[in-house]
């Protein structure tokens, strides 16, 4: 354990271990030298919680061994226990870059490489009764989604599919058919963020035609298209099934009324 804990703050004596830990969720964390809090979705439960020196642990190291960098080059990794008593889930990421000295304590500089160790990319887990072959290729879309954009924008185009087939029961001969039959079953606001998505880019002027057909896409792209995703496994499997749950509940506590 290389920092201190006062107040509601993270004093942080090693901040290049911290910044392992920031990079999962940017947006509300402030760093520059001190970080004010930290907090943090876990990938496994979606659980929110603030972590802090009880639910993460960081080891570091320097060395040059004669590297071709030239340089003092800093290895870091850290390991997080999700807060959520429901969960305790481990997640474990990694860091590599240039060593610098800031205020008397190395952290990483210049980034060379970071990695999502488990789970192994930033994708949801998303529970069984969501079909397998959908998990997996937006899991897939997920992981490549950095180095190829395109192969990740065309498995989410194939995800984007079957959850269309699968949950709707619709099948036509191209997904651009597809999303317009879908127009008259679902919500306009569900249906215009498909449709607005569908319009963007590349991705959108060449929806129409078959799916496996690669085409050219930029990586905010490819997010898009798996926040989509995300979207919609979200407010069609994942409601449907805390409705089912909530139902089946009512029924068994009429049933249990009955004398
Ligand atoms: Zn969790």
């Amino acid at each position: 354990m290389d920092y201190l804990q006062s107040g509601a703050a993270l004093r942080v004596l090693d901040s290049g271990n911290l910044i392992t830990w920031v990079f999962l969720d940017t947006k509300n964390i402030h760093f520059d030298g001190v970080v004010i809090m930290i907090n943090w979705q876990c990938p496994f439960c979606g659980h929110n919680s603030t972590l802090n020196n009880n639910n993460m642990t960081a080891s570091s190291f320097n060395f040059n061994d004669n590297n071709k960098f030239d340089d003092q080059l800093r290895f870091s990794v850290n390991a997080i226990v999700c807060p959520n008593q429901q969960c305790r889930e481990v997640v474990l990421n990694a860091r590599f870059g240039r060593a610098v000295m800031v205020s008397g304590y190395y952290q990483i500089g210049e980034l060379f490489d970071s990695w999502a160790l488990r789970p192994s990319s930033l994708a949801l887990v998303f529970p069984d009764f969501v079909p397998e072959p959908i998990r997996q290729d937006y899991e897939e879309a997920c992981k490549i989604k950095s180095l190829s954009p395109k192969a990740s924008a065309t498995l989410s185009r194939r995800c984007l599919q079957g959850i269309i087939r699968d949950y709707w029961g619709i099948k036509k001969t191209t997904l651009f058919e597809e999303i317009n039959d879908l127009k008259a079953r679902i919500d306009l606001d569900t249906w215009s963020a498909i449709d607005a998505v569908r319009k963007i880019g590349n991705i959108g002027a060449h929806m129409e035609k078959d799916i496996n057909v690669v085409l050219d896409v930029e990586p905010e792209e490819a997010q898009l298209l798996i926040g989509l995703i995300e979207m919609l496994i979200k407010d069609w499997y994942i409601a449907r099934n805390t409705r089912q749950l909530h139902l089946a509940q009512i029924v068994q506590a009429a049933k249990n009324k009955k004398p």
